[in-house]
């Protein structure tokens, strides 16, 4: 319902300037949640830009205050702002530091919070649940502040998490989203593809971080779209790696060591084998299966010709494996 969507969103709207008053101007928000913004190396130009936020600490500090100013619970609780059951009512993301999530339009949907505690029991960070307002499918955290750099750039880095955003803005890169933890989605993707077809992934420099690039890789593949990837060194994420350097050091940096997506998977499965021929041949046919994803046919050729360079096997040979793999997708 139309009019449904519009209340979640004004009570939204409401949610957030709430959170942004208190971390700015209440004692324990200042305290606690703008210092804790502060130690991280956020400055504040960058909080302020993202509207960042804290939600008090207590059952239901928050969902009072928004009563009173006469915002309805069926809003507040479709929206997941408010949990509410037969005998209680609490806020959701009490003591939690909030990121809100601006659809692309700029209107606040949704939104991450982060935990302060280092409880492990604890989800380090909590999101809105879906709603009329929120799929998370169909979101990419950033995208409202990044989309004219994005143009402007014609290329958009997509990082894991809320805080690799704020750093990358912070050092200057402002063409840049992020999936926040969720497995990429087509969705996703076109989104993205609305402003340009030139995606480079940077995710986190560990295990996860490169099963995941890898996925992506091929779902950026299959809309048409060019992809390359960053591999962060092990333990790093783009937030922590920005911070041990200059803005122009990180600009450098990306711009020396992004490869495109058949080097990057050359890279790294050539160095977990031995270089014997099967395993080669393992490694051709899993590249040759990305290849085979892409829509046009000349991207295709120019991919098979660098394959071939790189993994020195003819040009020949990688059309017959694409053949046959594209024959079993059909
Ligand atoms: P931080 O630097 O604050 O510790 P991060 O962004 O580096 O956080 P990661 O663990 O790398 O955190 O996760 C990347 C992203 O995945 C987060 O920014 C968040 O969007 C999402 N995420 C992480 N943990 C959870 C969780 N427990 N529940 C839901 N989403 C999560
Ligand atoms: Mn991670
Ligand atoms: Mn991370
Ligand atoms: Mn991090």
């Amino acid at each position: 319902l139309k009019d449904d969507r519009e209340s979640m969103m004004i009570v939204s709207a409401f949610a957030q300037k709430y959170f942004t008053r208190y971390v700015w101007e209440e004692n324990e928000g200042r305290t606690i949640g703008l210092s804790y913004l502060r130690e991280r190396g956020l400055q504040d130009h960058i909080i302020k830009k993202f509207e960042l936020g804290y939600c008090p600490d207590g059952k239901d500090i928050f969902t009072q205050a928004a009563q009173k100013q006469g915002y309805k619970m069926e809003y507040l609780e479709k929206t997941g702002l408010t949990i509410k059951r037969d005998d209680w009512v609490r806020d959701r993301f009490a003591g939690r530091v909030m990121f809100p999530i601006h659809n692309v339009a700029g209107r606040v949907a949704a939104f991450g919070g982060r935990t302060l505690k280092s409880d492990k029991n604890i989800a380090k960070y909590l999101n809105s649940p879906e709603s009329e307002i929120y799929h998370k499918s169909r979101v990419l955290y950033g995208i409202f502040q990044a989309k004219r750099e994005i143009t402007k750039q014609d290329k958009c880095y997509l990082v894991e998490g809320y805080t690799d955003v704020l750093a990358f803005h912070q050092a200057g890169i402002e063409n840049v989203v992020a999936s926040s933890g969720t497995a990429l989605t087509p969705d996703q993707i076109r989104l993205i593809k609305r402003f340009s077809p030139n995606i480079t992934i940077i995710y986190d420099g560990d295990d996860a971080g490169i099963k995941a690039s890898l996925r992506g890789i091929d779902l950026v593949l299959e809309e048409g779209m060019n992809v390359k990837v960053l591999l962060l060194p092990k333990g790093e994420d783009p937030d922590s790696f920005s911070r041990s350097m200059s803005s122009t050091q990180l600009q450098e940096y990306i711009e020396e060591n992004q490869t495109d997506f058949i080097r990057f998977k050359t890279k790294l499965l050539l160095a977990n084998t031995e270089n014997d021929p099967v395993s080669k041949a393992r490694l051709i046919s899993n590249i040759v299966r990305s290849i085979s994803v892409v829509p046009d046919a000349i991207t295709r050729s120019l991919y098979i010709k660098e394959c071939s360079n790189l993994m020195d096997v003819g040009e020949d040979i990688l059309y017959t494996e694409i053949r046959k793999m594209m024959r079993q997708e059909s």
